[in-house]
């Protein structure tokens, strides 16, 4: 799961990887670094990466936010894609997973566009709240019981017509099962159907990976 693209089988998806991405050296040794976790499968395939540093261009994002940092794979993908004056906001718990993404960015000579924020993302969403800081862009990638307090957190400071990115929305299929009643489930199921009758946004689920939504606040 950590190796390749999630629904393809091997050969399909190193042809995704080589003709796909334009996956850089750092970003394939950070990738495999981490696919030799036992927790691996958190980091967000290659076609992620690309879709994510895609889209950063596309909208001219300056400033970024991530919910949920893991080892760094998904944030090097966005700040790399950032101006060389962008900034992208990481929030995390782990400064044990996190110091193996701190490697790369550096290798990648894009470190200086990261601030990385150790706490409880809930907590260093409400200081930079009260911070006022605005941003273009915000992906949400953490623990799944709390999704339903980043998406508002995000929608306060995503500035309108900004870009929220929702990761895992499919859950690996048990978002379908009626029978799967997890809490971390229960969360996703919620703010999917939540996210659908939403008058403050535009989304767009796309089926990449376990799921990505992309929600465009009004
Ligand atoms: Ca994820």
């Amino acid at each position: 799961m950590g190796h390749g693209i999630t629904g393809w089988d091997e050969s399909v998806s190193d042809y995704i990887i080589r003709l796909g991405t334009e996956e850089t050296a750092p970003m394939q040794a950070l990738r495999e670094e981490t696919a030799a976790l036992p927790a691996g499968g958190m980091q967000i395939g290659p076609d992620q990466g690309q879709l994510l540093g895609f889209l950063i261009k596309l909208l001219g994002v300056r400033q970024a936010l991530e919910i949920g940092t893991f080892t760094g794979y998904s944030a090097l993908s966005v700040a790399q894609a950032l101006p060389a004056d962008g900034q992208l906001v990481c929030c995390d718990v782990s400064a044990e997973w996190t110091s193996i993404g701190r490697r790369y960015w550096q290798e990648a000579g894009i470190a200086d566009r990261i601030d990385l924020r150790i706490a409880p993302a809930l907590d260093t969403l409400a200081a930079l709240e009260a911070e006022g800081r605005q941003f273009d862009f915000a992906f949400i990638d953490a623990d799944k019981e709390n999704y339903d307090g980043y998406y508002e957190a995000c929608l306060r400071l995503v500035r309108p017509g900004g870009l929220i990115a929702i990761d895992n929305v499919l859950w690996s299929g048990a978002i379908a099962d009626p029978d799967n009643k997890t809490a971390s489930t229960l969360a996703l199921k919620a703010l999917n159907a939540k996210v659908r009758v939403d008058t403050r946004v535009d989304f767009c689920l796309l089926p990449i990976g376990d799921g990505v939504t992309l929600v465009r606040r009004r």
